[in-house]
């Protein structure tokens, strides 16, 4: 699909810790926000791709959350090889934006705060509150679009998939623009940069994918694709977006939790479009004296699963976007017929590497006395 109707303010000046970026530069900024013990600045580094002549604003925001490097990866790979040749607009990037969590190998930050529970921040608030106010004043509120790179949480991993608020008609147009095949539609918590930037008009999508500290190379390719396809979407660049395998935006999501103590058997991969009842996981207890099979409970995609193959009762093990019966036929169809899925397979594959994806035998399915 492509958009560009959309509509901007001219002649808007763009200023950047008070720097003024004018219409053609290609300029690196850096955002002061705070200070080391020793009083040195602390700075998000910042990258402004400015075309000649005026047009939408699109931030990209990775590492929110210090660990997750989705982003980064994204972020470098477009920059240095598939680099947006604007024919308008403004693309503004942000690879680290929590710089204290990355360089401790953290997810938060030093005062234990979750950055992404803290927007739009405050001037003379905590440590959080003030780099949350730093990049939403100076970055965020002046832009007319953005897109936050997020990984899921340690020792899980999460198939590629953009979440937006599809009752907001900018973050609607924007997750389908960036044509990854699951949307999850949801406003996000409270506090984070998505929610905060949506309900002050700033259509904001994030997307999910991968694992914390790494970078996986389908992961990068998808979010490279994604963004070019908003960029062409927005006719900030020339070409057509590439479109996705399929397309389908999920309202609900279930997890499939662990029911003994012991050790799994994964039996589905990251993306797998599962049916109900089927099985997706053994769990055995320590010595296979126990066998559960975990079913999934819906018509679904796996969204994300565990990579830790050792479980205590309750604990998360899949997380299944749910789809109803039709859509679920008419996807597995497409991926059955389909000669131009090698992105899909790369990502299965990228995703499950080092984890065991056992077939299900009917064994398994009889509980040992
Ligand atoms: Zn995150």
């Amino acid at each position: 699909m492509t958009v560009r109707e959309t509509k901007v303010a001219k002649n808007r000046e763009l200023f950047i810790a008070g720097r003024k970026i004018l219409p053609g530069e290609k300029v690196n900024v850096h955002l002061p926000f705070s200070e080391t013990y020793l009083g040195s600045p602390i700075s998000v580094p910042v990258r402004v791709i400015c075309g000649e002549k005026d047009g939408p604003r699109v931030f990209l925001t990775g590492a929110i959350h210090g660990d997750e490097l989705t982003g980064i990866g994204i972020i470098r790979e477009l920059i240095y090889d598939h680099f947006p040749e604007l024919t308008c607009g403004t693309l503004i990037c942000m690879p680290v934006v929590n710089v204290y969590g990355l360089e401790h190998h953290s997810r938060y930050l030093p005062d234990r705060r979750d950055l992404n529970r803290c927007f739009p921040g405050s001037q003379n608030g905590s440590l959080s509150s003030r780099l949350a106010h730093s990049v939403y004043n100076e970055v965020i509120s002046q832009c007319d679009y953005g897109i936050d790179f997020h990984s899921a949480a340690v020792r899980r991993t999460n198939y590629p998939n953009i979440r937006a608020d599809m009752r907001n008609k900018g973050a609607n147009k924007l997750a389908k623009m960036f044509g990854s095949e699951l949307i999850v539609d949801g406003k996000g918590p409270a506090g984070s940069l998505r929610h905060t930037a949506v309900k002050n008009g700033v259509p904001v999508v994030i997307l999910e994918a991968g694992e914390v500290w790494k970078n996986e190379p389908s992961v990068v390719e998808t979010g490279v694709r994604g963004v070019l396809n908003v960029l062409k979407s927005l006719g900030m660049m020339e070409g057509e977006p590439k479109k996705p395998l399929f397309q389908v935006i999920a309202r609900k999501t279930k997890w499939v939790r662990a029911e003994c103590g012991g050790f799994l058997g994964f039996h589905a991969k990251p993306g797998d479009v599962v049916e109900k009842g089927q099985p997706l996981a053994t769990n055995y207890s320590i010595f296979g004296s126990e066998k559960r099979s975990l079913i999934s409970p819906e018509y679904g995609i796996v969204l994300g699963m565990s990579t830790m193959p050792a479980v205590k009762p309750g604990e998360p093990v899949y997380h299944i976007a749910v789809i109803n019966e039709p859509t679920f036929k008419k996807i597995r169809k497409r991926i059955d017929q389909s000669s131009d899925k090698l992105l899909f397979n790369r990502l299965q594959s990228d995703l499950s590497t080092n984890i065991t994806i056992e077939e299900h035998t009917s064994s398994d399915e009889i509980p040992l006395p």
